[in-house]
């Protein structure tokens, strides 16, 4: 057929009684169908393939999404972990500055200015802060140290608690009235056999009886200072023993150059005897006689 080409004739028939239609359709019209068809099915793929590539990426969003999730989670404990630890180091810093106004020292420069405010240094900012603390806290520790010791070593109160019946300085001589004398200690008055104690921290340099003194305790303590205990009943200590303040030297009495049961106590800077009430001045139980 000539017209071959151009068109497909098909014979329609409803059922077998009905008589016969017949439709021809352009070959070219024919065609046109089957590309929409085919470019339809096409873009069906196509959507499909977009389909599960927008799935895909909604997961991925998704998963993106709760491990951002975790991490703003992770970053705020964080967070409040630094505070807390940065609230920690300045407290410790307070009271480390107070210390050492205590202990009348000066402090290292500020910690705040170690520690700043945020940025990405603020850990390592936090470890040189924690790290100068704990100089300074060590520094302050070994000065309030040395500052006990020393202060332990330093004569305070008196050896024995009683009336003060003699000061130091120039005096009449107790025994016959007649000429002046210097009394180097205070003469504390107290009943016989009253414990006699130390001071100060320091070491039994004297022990035994001594011309006038009489029974004598000598205790060497720090920065040349010394002490004596005289007049002593008793001595309970030898030289070369370490005694503490408030430890037992001996016993009151009245050996040596003594009208009655007293302690003579001295102090001495650098042998030079000194007024006991320098040191003993607050001490409590302190009652002077007249
Ligand atoms: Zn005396």
């Amino acid at each position: 057929m000539a017209n071959d080409n151009r068109v497909y004739t098909f014979l329609i028939s409803p059922s077998r009684t009905s008589k016969i239609r017949q439709l021809s359709i352009d070959k070219n019209l024919l065609r046109a169908a089957a590309a929409v068809v085919v470019f339809t099915f096409l873009l069906m793929i196509y959507g499909a393939v977009r389909l599960g590539q927008h799935e895909a990426l909604n997961l991925k969003y998704l998963s993106v999404k709760a491990e951002n999730e975790n991490l703003k989670q992770a970053n705020d404990a964080y967070e409040n972990s630094y505070a807390r630890l940065k609230g920690q180091i300045s407290y410790i810093e307070d009271m480390s500055k107070e210390l050492a106004r205590k202990a009348r020292m000066e402090h290292s420069p500020e910690i705040d200015e170690l520690v700043g405010i945020g940025g990405p240094e603020t850990v390592v900012a936090l470890d040189k802060a924690a790290n100068q603390l704990e100089r300074d806290v060590r520094h302050i520790n070994d000065h309030l140290r040395s500052d006990i010791l020393r202060m332990a070593s330093i004569p305070r109160g008196l050896p024995v608690n009683g009336y003060v019946t003699d000061g130091f300085g120039m005096r009449r001589n107790p025994f016959n009235g007649e000429g002046r004398e210097v009394h180097e200690g205070l003469d504390i008055a107290v009943d016989f056999g009253t414990p006699v104690t130390a001071t100060a921290d320091g070491l039994v340099i004297y022990a035994a009886p001594h011309a006038g003194y009489g029974n004598l305790v000598i205790v060497y303590h720090s920065n040349g200072i010394t002490t004596r205990y005289g007049h002593l009943s008793r001595i309970s200590v030898e030289a070369g023993q370490r005694v503490k303040r408030g430890d037992q030297l001996g016993n009151a009495g009245s050996t040596g150059r003594s009208t009655g049961p007293h302690v003579h106590y001295e102090i001495r800077e650098n042998d030079q005897s000194v007024d006991p009430l320098r040191y003993s001045a607050q001490s409590s139980g302190l009652r002077v006689a007249n």
